[in-house]
């Protein structure tokens, strides 16, 4: 897909989005809110759902918590318009509520959509809820900062997973916030592997080398999101630490093939 294709896709997802009725969701909200973010990122966000401000906006991720979040990407020289942020229910739940199984049983056809039309390199979870549609059956506390390769299932085709804490969680629990610094540091890192990996899987398909890779040959610490093509004058960012945690255990034989942990 060319770019355009994609802007166009997305922007298709988005309008059904905005006069869905799928769900009981949409009987409260002011703004379903679809997700923006660049159309050619190789990395998306996805948060749990809408709080207040962005119900009112129909932007993803402008409250407090998009407030953490921007400050998070910014931790590696990242910008909010380098990705692209969507939530796993799209619009918000009364009272900031979790959200029930049916509703994100009914709004998942959406993500699907969106990571089938972006084809991202990685998929960043924030919070429980997003990770348990990429990472069934962890437990956060285990399995943020860690990676598993995505199930084509749920629409990313060649992705690799990295799971954070949810920035609210963040925003009341400073041990929370201090781990998820740790955690955004491994991003560029988790993109250079993930874009090895799919060059790896191109080339044992017999297509075409990935021009981003040729152009970049990976600087592990500074890899940017917009496929290879690290704007001019983008801080470069230091190496990111081994994890001092306990790796968790591997329920699964497809989790950590990156060996990065
Ligand atoms: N929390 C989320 O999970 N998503 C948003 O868009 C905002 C806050
Ligand atoms: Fe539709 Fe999703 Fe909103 Fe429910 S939450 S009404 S499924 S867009």
């Amino acid at each position: 897909m060319t770019e355009a294709e994609r802007r166009a896709a997305l922007e298709a997802i988005a309008a059904e989005v905005r006069v869905c009725t799928r769900c009981r969701l949409h009987e409260t909200r002011t703004k379903a809110v679809p997700g923006e973010g660049d159309a050619s990122t190789e990395v998306m966000f996805v948060g749990e759902g809408p709080g207040m401000n962005e119900d009112r906006e129909g932007r993803p991720f402008v409250g407090r918590a998009g407030g953490l979040l921007v400050n998070l990407l910014g931790h590696i020289g990242w910008f909010r318009d380098d990705v692209f942020i969507t939530n796993i229910v799209k619009c918000r739940p009364p009272g900031n509520r979790d959200p029930e199984p049916d509703e994100i049983a009914a709004c998942a056809p959406y993500l699907e959509r969106q990571l089938q039309a972006l084809d991202p390199s990685v998929v960043v979870t924030l919070g429980r809820y997003s990770m348990g549609r990429f990472m069934p059956g962890v437990r956060i506390s285990q399995a943020h900062g860690t990676t598993r390769i995505a199930d084509p299932a749920t629409g990313a085709r060649d992705a690799t997973v990295f799971a954070m804490y949810h920035p609210a969680a963040a925003l009341r629990t400073p041990s929370i916030e201090r781990e998820s610094y740790e955690d955004v540091t491994l991003i560029p890192t988790v993109l250079t592997e993930a874009r090895a990996r799919r060059a790896e899987h191109r080339r044992a398909a017999g297509a075409p080398a990935d021009p981003a890779l040729a152009s970049d040959p990976a600087p592990a610490a500074g890899a940017a999101p917009a496929a290879g093509t690290a704007a001019p004058g983008t801080p470069s960012i230091p190496a990111a630490e081994p994890p001092s945690g306990p790796t968790p255990p591997e329920a699964d034989p497809a989790v950590d093939q990156l060996s990065l942990f």
